[in-house]
């Protein structure tokens, strides 16, 4: 067979694809190399005036084809990401400072630039956080008016049709949430880890998605064919026409074996103990898709998702159109819906709360409830109005405290009395969840045992607060690992001051086959995962003893760093 490029990265939703590549955000330092040079030939003051004006009108009909594009799907909220950017292009003033530099020498293309980077810069000063945000986005219609200017196309050539590999240098949550998953065959970043957000809702998107692949904006180019295989982490670009025919053929390009098919089979260990397998989700359509899979419900909700990309936050009409769908797609099995978890890794603007020095360990989470309790209490009420059709509970994030679940008790009981003063129907009882994802929630598990109905792990962060090392941090990566001994013990010692609480792990260790086990081991019977994993650790699950994972996790436990764990779980599969 001949040798092709392939990179190598972290494989974060697994799927295998062969599609055109298309590069979102194209890196400006492209634009800027051009610019630097300046246009063809020479470009007098009036030229560069008439190429701003055709830029200008240009951006403001790419902009709006994207607002129209995206409305019918994703609605006005999204929409009005792009209708920003056009009211910008028509403020005399923006238009000013970019024509004051061409008057004064300045090529076009690099008028734009620089004038959209002393505003961006200024505006990153303000003392809103939502006019802080829009920064980024006045980077980036600095970046198409230059492209325009320079007669290259700013959202390179975006395939009309068809589906495509997204690549790009990194993925916010918000942009992950734009891309349309019909469209999309999976996604290649070159920054990013398998806790990001980013990664967790291509996951849940379904979509097939390879993280930290080194280099891939810049040996991928648009329209390049590109084959993911996002079971182990490796692209492949233009391959030759064998390794094609063989992934047309169903083959694993390395050789080795795909994942098994969904099954909605018991997750029952050889020797009887059964584990419950749910879902973790992003949106009511995802319900769907998880029940299609085989998930015996819906172990995290993840609220925040449907805050993203918008201008403000969703209402309690929508809220509880979305949680009354999710409910009727599990048909009578539990959905975990988890209060708004914002404030780490995504930020929204429009909650209008100082930017932290350091998110992870800000006003994130149930903390949020002391600034913004409107917030809450509407999702409360929505929750309580769609759990009358269905089995909702409600799960607290990062919660270090045992005050802050008698607050949330106490702010359901608000919205129940609301919602009967106003003879609005309701579910009776709601059970309250909570996640124990940082230390003090772990020493603290026996108190908060006494005030929760049931225990989520949420593994992500308390991994990165475990070990101190920031879950979508590149630099700390090989240091963050869910596999570290001191996470194993965290674990352990949840369980066993849960007591009769019932104990379940939904962070992405639940869906990784050998994080599945020994979470089982240590004593789990509950595991949520993205539904793409369900079907491979059902299959696991079955093909091992309780007894055997038991021991597993007591030798796990006296080891001393996360490689020699893993190394002691090769040995499951041998
Ligand atoms: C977690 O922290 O493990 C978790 C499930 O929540 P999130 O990834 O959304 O922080
Ligand atoms: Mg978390």
């Amino acid at each position: 067979m001949s040798a092709a490029t392939t990179i190598a990265g972290l494989s974060v939703s697994p799927g295998r694809t062969l599609a055109k590549a298309f590069i979102l955000r194209p890196d400006p330092l492209d634009a800027a190399a051009h610019v630097g040079a300046g246009p063809a030939g020479s470009e007098s003051v009036q030229d560069g005036i008439e190429r701003f004006a055709a830029a200008s009108d240009l951006a403001a009909r790419q902009l709006r084809e994207l607002a129209e594009r995206v409305r019918p799907g994703l609605g006005d909220d999204k929409a009005a990401i792009f209708e920003a950017d056009i009211e910008l292009l028509a403020d005399p003033e923006f238009a000013e400072a970019i024509l004051a530099r061409i008057r004064a020498g300045a090529f076009a293309a690099a008028a734009v630039l620089d004038a959209c980077e002393e505003h961006a810069r200024k505006i990153e000063k303000l003392p809103d956080a939502y006019l802080r945000e829009r920064a980024a986005d006045i980077r980036g219609l600095g970046r198409r008016l230059a492209a325009n200017c320079l007669g290259l196309s700013p959202d390179a050539a975006a395939p009309q049709e068809g589906e495509f590999v997204i690549v790009a240098r990194d993925l916010t949550p918000a942009e992950v949430a734009l891309l349309d998953p019909e469209q999309v065959a999976a996604i290649v970043t070159e920054a990013g880890g398998p806790a990001s957000h980013a990664a967790i809702l291509a996951a849940s998107l379904g979509i097939p998605a390879v993280v930290g692949a080194a280099g891939a904006t810049t040996l991928i180019r648009s329209g390049d064919l590109v084959l993911v295989d996002a079971f182990c982490g490796r692209v492949w670009i233009n391959p030759p026409p064998e390794l094609a025919a063989a992934f047309a053929a169903g083959l694993d390009p390395q050789g080795g074996d795909g994942p098994a098919d969904a099954r909605p089979q018991p997750a029952l260990t050889q020797d009887g103990t059964r584990v419950a397998l749910l879902a973790n989700i992003g949106s009511a359509g995802e319900a769907v898709r998880a029940a299609s899979r085989g998930a015996e419900g819906v172990g995290l909700f993840r609220l925040e998702f449907m805050y993203l990309g918008r201008n403000q936050p969703p209402g309690e009409e929508e809220l509880t159109a979305a949680l009354a769908a999710a409910l009727a797609a599990m048909d009578g099995k539990t959905v975990d819906v988890r209060v708004l978890d914002a404030g780490a890794d995504k930020d929204l603007p429009y909650l209008d709360i100082a930017r932290a020095q350091n998110p992870a360990f800000g006003l994130r989470g149930v903390r949020l409830a002391a600034a913004r309790p409107d917030i809450f209490l509407t999702e409360l009420r929505a929750v309580l109005r769609a759990g009358v059709s269905g089995r909702a509970r409600l799960l607290l994030p990062m919660v270090t405290d045992v005050s802050e679940v008698r607050l949330f008790r106490d702010l359901l009981a608000q919205a129940a009395a609301g919602l009967d003063a106003e003879g609005i129907p309701r579910a009776a009882d709601v059970p309250v969840g909570v996640m124990i994802e940082t230390p003090a929630a772990v020493f603290l598990a026996g108190q908060l045992a006494r005030e929760a109905d049931f225990f989520s792990i949420g593994a992500n962060d308390l991994t990165q607060y475990v070990l101190a090392a920031g879950r979508d941090d590149e630099a700390v990566a090989a240091g963050y690992d869910f596999y570290h001994p001191a996470v194993l013990a965290a674990i352990k010692a949840t369980v066993g001051a849960a007591g009769a609480v019932p104990v379940g792990v939904c962070g992405e260790m639940a869906g990784e086959v050998d994080g599945a086990l020994i979470l089982i081991g240590l004593g789990v019977r509950t595991l949520s995962m993205s539904p793409g994993r369900l079907a491979a650790v059902r299959q696991a699950v079955r093909l091992h003893s309780r007894e055997d994972l038991a021991r597993l996790a007591v030798t796990a436990l006296t080891l001393e760093s996360a490689a020699q764990v893993r190394r002691s779980l090769r040995a499951l599969d041998a």
